[in-house]
């Protein structure tokens, strides 16, 4: 064995597994190795368990053997965003709140790749439940960028998006309530992707706010998440917002040729907006230029409602998360002060020793906008903007077969730089935020490399359930370029 592995597509190491060229604990070798080498540095994994994965990889090993391959993904070491259930494993969503619960079920979407051979391998960092934009509001423990470790991965699901990006793993799930997987997955020069609203199961998934959260895949490639993507997704019963739709073989269905006669649009409010460096601005341009030589026609569309959006989101999102962090009360599964001298106490005190300071911000912000008195001035007209804004891309897919964008207005940001300026924090998902209040899918491709050297990423944002086309000009587009062929130095 030669080379980095560890930086190979699903598509190379399933050959190779298949030819014997490597065996399953073999690889599973190469990826601890990696991690053991790069992680003190990265700082990607919660945790992670050596001999589970090992002896997982032998079954999968003896599976090859006798001709049983479950799938492409058999004996594939996939990383899990810390707020991913598997039987057994601990769950903290990056809380002191969770820091020792252990899942006594697994989610679907786990469940899932767990039938098509895939090994669990590590348990990956992220902002507390969710709630942030570089990783930074973990509870447990720092991740850096590996393009330059003064920097942050992004968030929340930073963890998901540096372990690909550097190598620890193949390809990782994480969440995207508001941006989590692409914003990351930009930052981070990796592929990343959310699906439609409905069509991944979000059962085992520890909720942050219902109406918006999807589990998505991180990657190398565009068929690697496509491969992902064909596992995880799926009708489940127990998620009664799961859509029944035929899930195609997005893989198999991917050309170079799809951008071919298409009608691509480019928000014009996206180019307005104050807040995009120069630098991503010219390197989003010149890549949907590219899809333009591709054979799309490129066509300005207008979502008149995009400046609403993060107001929107930090109505509905926090109301949300504020009922759904109810349930970690002190009292069952969660940390308990032994300060606590009744039991109004206990509430009172595990949720104050429990929850970080972002997430007690969005419970307070999220119990004031749903209290009475205030609900109409605010969550119920959230709730109206939030109609307008899927509106807007009604009207626009109308004359389009998907939309361009940036993915996140900057590059990595420094360690530190707004810890301090929640608000500008928000800012950092001004494009991704309006894709989960409408519930569509889109995903974020590297497309470049600012002066800086960071990665820059490119938004393609598709029609409700339409993944496959999606997919299918994300892949036109990279395999016309080589941005994601780099890797970070470590
Ligand atoms: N960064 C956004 C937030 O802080 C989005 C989070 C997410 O998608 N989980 O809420």
């Amino acid at each position: 064995m030669s080379g980095e592995i560890f930086y190979e597509n699903i598509d190379k190491l399933d050959a190779m597994l298949d030819s014997r060229q490597i065996s399953a604990v073999e690889l599973a070798t190469v990826f601890i190795d990696r991690k053991n080498a790069v992680d003190s540095k990265v700082g990607a994994f919660i945790s992670s368990n050596e001999e589970e994965l090992l002896a997982n990889a032998e079954k999968s090993d003896k599976r090859r053997a006798n001709g049983g391959k479950l799938s492409e993904l058999d004996g594939i070491p996939v990383g899990l965003k810390d707020l991913l259930a598997v039987r057994g494993q601990k769950l903290t969503c990056a809380s002191r709140m969770l820091e020792n619960y252990v899942s006594p079920y697994t989610g679907t979407a786990m469940q899932k790749l767990e039938g098509a051979g895939a090994l669990f391998w590590g348990r990956l960092n992220m902002d507390e439940f969710a709630m942030g934009s570089s990783c930074e509001n973990s509870a447990l423990q720092k991740t850096r960028n590996p393009w330059d470790l003064s920097r942050i991965p992004g968030g929340s699901s930073g963890g998901s998006a540096a372990a690909v990006s550097a190598g620890e793993c193949a390809v990782s799930l994480g969440s995207d309530t508001g941006g989590s997987i692409r914003q990351p997955a930009s930052l981070c020069g990796v592929v990343g992707m959310k699906p439609t609203y409905g069509l991944v199961s979000r059962f085992g998934l520890a909720a942050f706010a219902s109406s918006l959260d999807q589990i998505g895949p991180f990657a190398r490639s565009v068929k690697d998440a496509a491969i992902v993507l064909k596992h995880i997704a799926g009708y489940d019963r127990l998620d009664s917002t799961s859509v029944n739709v035929k899930i195609e073989d997005y893989p198999s269905k991917l050309s170079a040729d799809s951008l071919k006669g298409k009608k691509i649009g480019v928000p014009k409010e996206y180019f307005a907006s104050e807040g995009i460096d120069p630098e991503v601005r010219q390197i989003v341009e010149a890549a949907i230029k590219k899809c333009g030589e591709l054979g799309a026609e490129i066509v300005e569309v207008s979502l008149p409602h995009t400046d609403l959006a993060i107001p929107v989101y930090y109505i509905i999102a926090t109301a949300e998360a504020s009922s759904n962090l109810a349930r970690y009360d002190g009292i069952r599964y969660t940390h308990r002060s032994d300060k606590a001298k009744d039991v109004i106490d206990v509430y009172f005190k595990s949720r104050a020793e429990g929850f970080g300071e972002e997430v007690k911000r969005r419970i307070i912000l999220g119990s004031y906008v749903l209290s009475s008195g205030y609900y109409d001035a605010y969550y119920l007209r959230a709730q109206k903007v939030r109609t307008l804004i899927r509106t807007d891309f009604e009207k626009a897919f109308e004359s389009v077969d998907a939309i361009l964008a940036p993915t996140s207005p900057t590059t990595a940001f420094k360690a530190g730089e707004k810890t301090s300026d929640p608000l500008a924090m928000y800012l950092s998902d001004i494009f991704t935020i309006n894709v989960n209040l409408a519930g569509l899918p889109a995903i974020s491709v590297p497309c470049g490399f600012a002066s800086d050297g960071m990665p820059v990423g490119l938004q393609m944002i598709g029609r409700a359930f339409d993944e496959s086309n999606l997919l299918s000009y994300a892949y036109a587009y990279e395999c016309a370029c080589d941005w994601n062929k780099r890797n970070p130095q470590l």
